[in-house]
C-alpha cells in the first residue's frame, strides 16, 4: 500500500501562518466531515475577514452612485472608490492614476485592448503574438480582433518544461509584430515568464506588450514601470478581493490614442446627437455605473495584501511547492505538467491510468478542493497530449499541514484506483440467469452493505474497472451522451431479441456507474428496457456524494439507454 511519506524538508519561514489564517474566516468550514483545505487559489482566492467588512461596510453605511452626486453618501463613495484606484495604481507602481482603468477582471481588461488597440493600430496584414501557454481569454479577444481586422495571429511554442521558447519568440518577432500578449505566470504550468527580457525584445521591434498577470498579482512584486511593458491587466479575486472587479495598466499616451471601448454614461464629455466628445482617462473606458462596492473592496484587499512581507510570502510558498512536490513524487505512474526553472505555487500533475476528475473526486470526499481539467488553457493541454490535468495552488495561508492532508489523500486515490485486488474472475455483466428487477435487487443489496461513502464508492471504482474498454467503432462524437461532464460514450444495438448496450467513459468512477447501468440494462429485451424504472439508482446511497454535475450525467445516461431502446423497438415494429 502506497501511504504518504512525509519529506523531512525544513521550512525556513517565519511567517506566523496559523495567525494569518485567522484572517480568512472560510478556512475554518468543514467539506465533508473534514476540516476545508483550500488549493484552488489559482481559479480564486479566499478573502480576508477586512474585504468581506469593506463590502458590509459599503452597503450598510454609504451605498450611492459615484461621481455625479453632489450628496455627502456619493461623495464619500467617490472619494472610497478612487481611494481604491489609487491603491491599484500604487500596487502595480504606475506613474499616473489615469493609466489605471477598473474593469471586470482580466478577460475584460485584454477584451478593451484587442477592441480598442485594434480599431486604432491594428490593419490588414498585420500580426499579433500570443504564447501556447495562454489562458483561453489571452487568445479568444485576439482571434475576434484579427478576423474583423485581416490580421494574422501568431503562436510562439513552449518546450516540455512549461517554459517559453525564448529562441521561437525571437525569430516570430518581426516589424509586422504590432502587439505581444503574454501571461507573466502561467495558471496551468505555474511558469515564470522573463517579462522584462520580452519586453525589451518586443519594443525593439516596435511590438507593444500586454502582460496578462492574473496569476503573477498573489505571488510576485509587480512594478510596471520598471518592467516598462505597455499593458498589464489583474483580476481582484486571485488577489484577495471580490469577483467582478479589476484593472488594466495602460501607458498612458497609447490609452490617448485608443477609442472607447463602450460607449454610455461616465465615459462622456458632452453629449448630443451630432457629436459626443468623450471624458478624460480613465474614464473614458468605464461606461456606466462602475462595480463600485466591489472596488472598494478590491483597495482593501491590497491593504491587507500590502501590510504583509511580500519577499517571505514570496520564499513561503515556494517552500510549500517543493515541498508538495517532493510529498508526492513517490507516487506511481505520477507525471509532473510544468517543470519550469521559474515557477510559482502551481502544482500541476497526471496519474497514468487515473482520469484526473476521478483524483478530484476523492480528494474532495478528504476536504480537499484541488481544479481538474483544462484550466481554461486546452492549447498547454495539447501541449502535453493530455485531456486534463490535477492541479493544485498555493496561497500564503496555506499550512504545510494542507499539504500533508493533500498528499495523504492523493496516495488514498491513487490506492483506491489500484484495482489490484478486484475480483475480475467472475462476468459481471452476464446478468442471462437474473431478470432484471433480481439484478436491480442484488445491486441494491450489494451497496446496502457497505458502511459509507467511502466504500460505495470504492465499489463503484471496482466495477469500473471491470468495464471492457470501449470498442473504438464506438469512440465517434455521435454516441456521445449529452449532459455529462466526462465525455460518455454508448451505443446500442440488437443482438437477436435482446438491446446490447456498449458504452465506456474516461473517468472511472463514471465507469462504474456505466457498469451498474449495464448490467441491469444491457441484454434485455427492448421493452423490459422502456419499462423499467430506474428507481433502484435512488436506493444505492449514491446521492448524497455524488456532485451534481455526476448525477446530472447519471441522469442523462439512463435517459439515452430509454431512449436507444425504444427507438429499437419503433424500428422492429415498423420492420425496418
Ligand atoms: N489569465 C490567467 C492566467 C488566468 O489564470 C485567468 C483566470 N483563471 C484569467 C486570465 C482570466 O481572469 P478572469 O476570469 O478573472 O477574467
Amino acid at each position: 500500500m502506497s501511504t504518504a511519506q512525509k519529506p523531512t524538508m525544513e521550512f525556513k519561514s517565519s511567517l506566523d501562518i496559523a495567525k494569518i489564517r485567522e484572517d480568512f474566516p472560510v478556512l475554518k468550514r468543514e467539506v465533508n466531515g473534514h476540516p476545508l483545505v483550500y488549493l484552488d487559489n489559482a481559479a480564486t482566492t479566499q478573502k480576508p475577514q477586512a474585504v468581506i467588512d469593506a463590502l458590509d461596510n459599503y452597503y450598510s453605511q454609504y451605498n450611492s452612485n459615484v461621481h455625479r452626486g453632489i450628496h455627502r453618501l456619493s461623495q464619500e463613495a467617490t472619494d472610497a472608490y478612487e481611494a481604491a484606484r489609487e491603491k491599484v495604481r500604487l500596487f502595480l507602481g504606475a506613474r499616473d492614476i489615469k493609466e489605471v482603468i477598473f474593469t471586470r477582471g482580466v478577460t475584460e481588461g485584454i477584451n478593451l485592448v484587442a477592441f480598442s488597440f485594434g480599431e486604432k493600430f491594428v490593419s490588414e496584414g498585420d500580426e499579433i503574438l500570443i504564447t501556447e501557454m495562454e489562458h483561453h481569454s489571452n487568445i479568444v479577444p485576439w482571434q475576434l480582433m484579427c478576423e474583423r481586422k485581416g490580421a494574422t495571429l501568431q503562436v510562439v511554442p513552449i518546450n516540455e518544461r512549461g517554459e517559453l521558447r525564448m529562441d521561437k519568440l525571437e525569430e516570430m518577432l518581426t516589424e509586422r509584430t504590432k502587439l505581444l500578449s503574454v501571461v507573466h505566470v502561467s495558471n496551468a504550468l505555474g511558469s515564470v515568464n522573463p517579462i522584462g527580457e520580452i519586453v525589451e525584445m518586443a519594443h525593439a521591434k516596435g511590438a507593444k506588450v500586454l502582460v496578462d498577470g492574473a496569476q503573477a498579482a498573489p505571488h510576485l512584486p509587480i512594478d510596471v514601470q520598471a518592467l516598462d511593458c505597455d499593458f498589464y491587466a489583474i483580476s481582484s479575486h486571485k488577489v484577495f478581493g471580490p469577483t467582478g472587479i479589476g484593472a488594466l495598466y495602460g501607458k498612458r499616451e497609447l490609452l490617448e490614442e485608443m477609442p472607447p471601448y463602450q460607449g454610455g454614461g461616465d465615459m462622456i464629455e458632452l453629449v448630443s446627437f451630432e457629436r459626443t466628445t468623450w471624458n478624460e482617462l480613465p474614464y473614458k473606458f468605464e461606461a456606466g455605473t462602475p462595480n463600485i462596492a466591489d472596488g472598494i473592496a478590491f483597495g482593501a484587499a491590497l491593504d491587507y495584501f500590502r501590510k504583509l512581507d511580500s519577499k517571505a510570502l514570496v520564499d513561503y510558498e515556494n517552500e510549500l511547492l517543493t515541498y508538495a512536490t517532493e510529498s508526492i513524487s513517490d507516487l506511481p505512474g505520477i507525471r509532473f505538467i510544468g517543470t519550469a526553472e521559474n515557477k510559482a505555487s502551481v502544482l500541476g500533475f497526471v496519474v497514468d491510468g487515473i482520469h484526473a476528475h476521478d483524483l478530484g473526486a476523492i480528494l474532495d470526499m478528504e476536504g480537499v478542493a484541488v481544479r481538474v481539467g483544462h484550466h481554461c488553457a486546452q492549447p498547454v493541454m495539447r501541449h502535453f497530449e493530455i485531456p486534463g490535468s490535477v492541479r493544485a495552488s498555493f496561497a500564503f495561508y496555506n499550512s504545510r499541514e494542507d499539504v500533508d492532508r493533500f498528499s495523504a489523500a492523493l496516495h488514498k486515490a491513487v490506492e483506491i484506483h489500484k484495482g489490484d485486488d478486484v475480483a475480475k474472475d467472475r462476468d459481471i455483466f452476464d446478468t442471462s440467469a437474473e431478470t432484471i428487477q433480481e439484478t436491480q435487487q442484488r445491486i441494491v443489496d450489494k451497496f446496502s452493505s457497505y458502511d459509507n461513502w467511502e466504500e460505495r464508492y470504492q465499489a463503484i471504482i471496482d466495477l469500473g474497472q471491470q468495464l471492457p474498454p470501449v470498442p473504438e467503432e464506438v469512440k465517434q462524437e455521435k454516441f456521445i451522451v449529452r449532459g455529462c461532464q466526462s465525455t460518455v460514450y454508448l451505443k446500442a444495438e440488437m443482438e437477436g431479441d435482446r438491446v446490447m448496450f456498449k458504452a465506456g467513459s474516461n473517468a472511472m468512477i463514471v465507469n462504474g456507474l456505466i457498469a451498474i447501468l449495464l448490467q441491469v440494462y444491457s441484454n434485455r429485451t427492448t421493452d423490459e428496457v422502456v419499462n423499467t424504472p430506474p428507481e433502484f439508482i435512488q436506493k444505492l446511497g449514491l446521492s448524497e456524494n455524488l456532485t451534481q454535475g455526476r448525477a446530472n450525467g447519471l441522469a442523462a445516461m439512463i435517459e439515452q439507454i430509454k431512449l436507444y431502446a425504444y427507438a429499437l423497438k419503433m424500428t422492429r415494429q415498423s420492420g425496418r
